[in-house]
């Protein structure tokens, strides 16, 4: 995607002056206006940004067919601060990994932990949001510890760091694992009884259960803190990561920040 950048002409690149070296999932499609986008602030440029489908409240569809979220709210917000165009991208949370680390995405939010391993292959901006990572069972089960899943199966979200963290304890603990795409898939497994219980990121699930999912989450069995952030391929897409951050740091300054968190937590 970056280097579809060469493939403009010489005058486009020498209008696009400093941001050249920048990358954009527009000017595959259009380098002509890419170069008329350029004179406003910001870069005018279009990013593709990849998300998850349903991890409510970061991003989900709500009653009046919109998508919208915590996640979804910053984008727009920073992009809306920095001067940026995005075109949002719901995929799935490890689709969104993927597209992000091919090439189809140039970043990616979604209730994305940062972790050492992730940081191998994507940039992470600065932490937005703190996230632990909860066994939830179905509610009026009495499986309260992890003892209690000797001999069980567990239900995760494929590539999520509570898969992760499950199947580090799944040895020890004696339970086996069953994958799902997404995390209503996830929660109906559990709920209908095939799965003993899911890991879940806490925020997540405790916003899942205010809303009447039949969840409930047993009494001190939140583990693995992790905190959110923005992620791009590594070593690709610089100048977005920076104004993410950028942008990040000022709707923190002005309220914003906090206000789109207030509007889904309260
Ligand atoms: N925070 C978790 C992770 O990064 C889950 C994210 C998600 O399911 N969207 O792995």
């Amino acid at each position: 995607m970056k280097k579809k950048l060469l493939s403009l002409s010489l005058v486009a690149v020498m209008a696009l002056g400093v941001l050249a070296g920048c990358s954009s999932s527009k000017t595959e499609e259009k380098p002509a206006e890419e170069t008329e986008a350029e004179t406003v602030e910001g870069t005018g440029e279009k990013y593709i940004i990849a998300t998850d489908t349903v991890f409510p409240p970061f991003e989900f569809t709500n009653e009046g067919g919109e998508f919208v979220g915590i996640d979804v709210d910053i984008i727009n917000a920073i992009a809306e601060d920095q001067g940026f165009e995005i075109e949002l991208q719901s995929l799935g949370f490890d689709a969104a990994l993927l597209a992000v680390q091919t090439g189809q995405a140039d970043g990616v939010i979604a209730g994305m932990s940062i972790t050492d391993e992730r940081k191998e292959i994507f940039d992470f901006s600065e932490p937005y949001f703190d996230a632990d990572v909860t066994m939830a069972v179905a509610a009026g089960s009495d499986i309260a510890t992890y003892e209690d899943l000797a001999g069980k199966t567990v239900a995760v979200k494929t590539a999520t760091n509570g898969a992760d963290y499950a199947k580090s304890i799944a040895d020890q603990y004696g339970f086996s694992i069953v994958e799902f795409k997404d995390s209503p898939t996830m929660y109906q497994d559990v709920i209908a009884g095939n799965t003993a219980a899911c890991f879940e990121d806490y925020p997540v699930m405790a916003f899942n259960i205010q809303q009447g999912a039949g969840l409930q989450i047993p009494e001190g069995m939140t583990a693995a803190g992790t905190q959110y952030g923005f992620a791009v391929a590594k070593g690709e897409n610089a100048e977005l990561l920076e104004m993410f951050n950028t942008g990040l740091a000022n709707i923190i300054a002005n309220g914003k920040f906090d206000e789109i968190v207030d509007t889904y937590t309260k």
